[in-house]
């Protein structure tokens, strides 16, 4: 059931939350053996908290829509009292002092927080392959990744496991597993949602957003985690949008800008297709579709691999053994315990990012690399300025390919870097990002993106609404857990 449909069985009490978190803790205990979407689930707590919302309800009292809804949160967001271990060793232990703002305002809401979904480690990867606790599985077919670095946020909604997660995006984190599982996924821009209690990754690009079946449900969680926040520097200082309300259904004159540079050769045709297919559908709705071109895009990948392993570096430091973290037991001083510590609790993928991004801040590279990229970077965002001149949204594929299979990548690097090749834009230049379901390739589900002016969620999530009532890929699910 959407959001909506649950909210209104909840109000009028058809329906207790107590009962809605038994039958999806019942669903998950189902499936999760096959999928592993959780890092760890929390029962009796979250079964507390719908009790006092059925209490409330019980009374009469006026809750927001969201509450009673039952919700999963990505393992990198603190919550007060449960682990928060980034799918690493090195937090393997660690329990949170205290709860990040995102995640404090959809719990004032009501939301039902039922665990901590799987991930890549530190959100570092595109599979969920670089977890320290195992990979998460696709639901459209268990042989192949469900995405990442969210993907056990995204496996969840696929499966029917929960009706709405959160996850974290720094270079496509949520918009290209929501692609590879089917489901909607959600980036706001830069500075909408607190990063308080977020783990950094890469602090000048992270962002919290919302999986959901629907953009409609999408628009639901994104209104409840906004708001302004003194505790985090780059939290803008407005309301939460009125993003319900904005979902109209109309296409209209709508100016969408396709740059040709997300549709080069790289892109599979198979992923091609369903995306010309759906801007078909949006120009026979009244939108009017031009080609641009946005040639700083081309050094999108290579921009963030230098920007994100460089913020990176600096954010893992505090990883050391004597803060938060693991400790190496047998160290004979110092310098050796925080060696080996590092050595031993950081997983592959993480410690290659520390390096490179090290050594792209070090002293006689600096330049080269850090200042060149970000001088890139600032080209990216420019391109972006002039075609909103003209256009309302920019649509792209969501990723270059349908969901891989398990190794498919592991042991190159680069071809799993590729798989931002379209979501990077997006966060190099802080917008607001989604994608959506729009056909299959082979079977396996192909994505939509939807890019926006900066601040302007509204009219993102009104064209994937839009998309969503003329077309029903978002209704498809997996056979295995219809
Ligand atoms: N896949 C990208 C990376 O590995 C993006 C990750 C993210 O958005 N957190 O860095």
């Amino acid at each position: 059931m959407s959001v909506k449909e649950l909210s209104s069985k909840l109000k009028n009490r058809e329906l207790k939350a107590v009962d809605l978190a038994m039958a999806t803790f019942s669903k998950i205990e189902a499936t999760e053996s096959d999928l592993h979407s959780f890092i760890s689930l929390r029962k009796e707590a979250a079964l507390l908290q719908a009790d006092s919302i059925d209490a409330k309800l019980d009374k009469g009292e006026e809750l927001s829509p969201l509450a009673g809804i039952p919700i999963t949160i990505k393992d990198n967001m603190n919550l007060r009292g449960e682990k928060t271990t980034c799918a690493s060793k090195m937090l393997e232990n660690f329990v949170s002092p205290f709860t990040s703002t995102a995640v404090q305002n959809l719990m004032d809401a009501g939301m039902v927080v039922v665990g901590k979904a799987n991930m890549d480690e530190f959100a570092m990867g595109s599979s969920t392959e670089n977890s320290a606790f195992g990979p998460s599985k696709n639901p459209w077919d268990l042989t192949r990744v469900p995405g990442g670095s969210s993907g056990g946020s995204a496996s969840a909604i696929a499966a029917g496991q929960v009706p709405v997660s959160l996850g974290s995006d720094t270079g496509g984190s949520i918009r290209q597993p929501a692609a590879f599982c089917g489901i909607s996924g959600f980036k706001p821009s830069y500075g909408r949602v607190s990063r308080y209690g977020l783990v950094a990754f890469a602090s000048s690009l992270d962002q919290i957003g919302p999986f959901g079946r629907s953009v409609e449900d999408i628009a639901y969680v994104t209104e409840g985690l906004c708001s302004h926040d003194v505790h985090d520097a780059t939290s803008v200082p407005a309301p939460a949008p009125q993003l319900v309300s904005a979902l109209t259904k109309d296409v209209r004159g709508l100016r969408i800008a396709i740059p040709k540079e997300l549709f080069s050769d790289e892109i599979d045709d198979g992923v091609k297709g369903p995306v010309y297919a759906a801007l078909d559908v949006l120009k026979a709705k009244g939108a009017i579709v031009e080609e641009v071109s946005m040639q700083a895009l081309v050094a999108s990948i290579a921009t963030y691999y230098i920007v994100a392993p460089a913020e990176a570096s600096a954010n893992l430091a505090r990883f050391d053994g004597v803060r938060y973290t693991s400790r190496i037991k047998d160290a004979a001083n110092l310098t050796e315990m925080f060696t080996k510590t590092r050595g031993q609790f950081f997983g592959k993928e993480v410690k290659r990012r520390i390096i490179l991004g090290t050594y792209a801040l070090s002293s006689g590279y600096y330049d080269a690399y850090y200042i060149k990229a970000q001088k890139a970077r600032t080209l990216i965002k420019q391109s972006f300025d002039r075609v909103f001149a003209n256009f309302d949204v920019v649509i792209s594929p969501t990723t270059p390919s349908a969901a891989f299979k398990f190794g498919e990548h592991a042991n190159s690097p680069d071809k799993m870097y590729i798989a931002d090749l379209c979501t990077i834009p997006a966060n190099m230049a802080g917008l607001p990002a989604l994608s959506v379901p729009c056909g299959f390739d082979n079977g396996m589900p192909v994505g939509l993106q939807i890019i926006g002016k900066s601040f302007d969620e509204a009219t993102v999530l009104r064209v994937g609404d839009a998309y969503q009532a003329f077309t029903d890929f978002h209704l498809a699910k997996p056979e295995a857990y219809a």
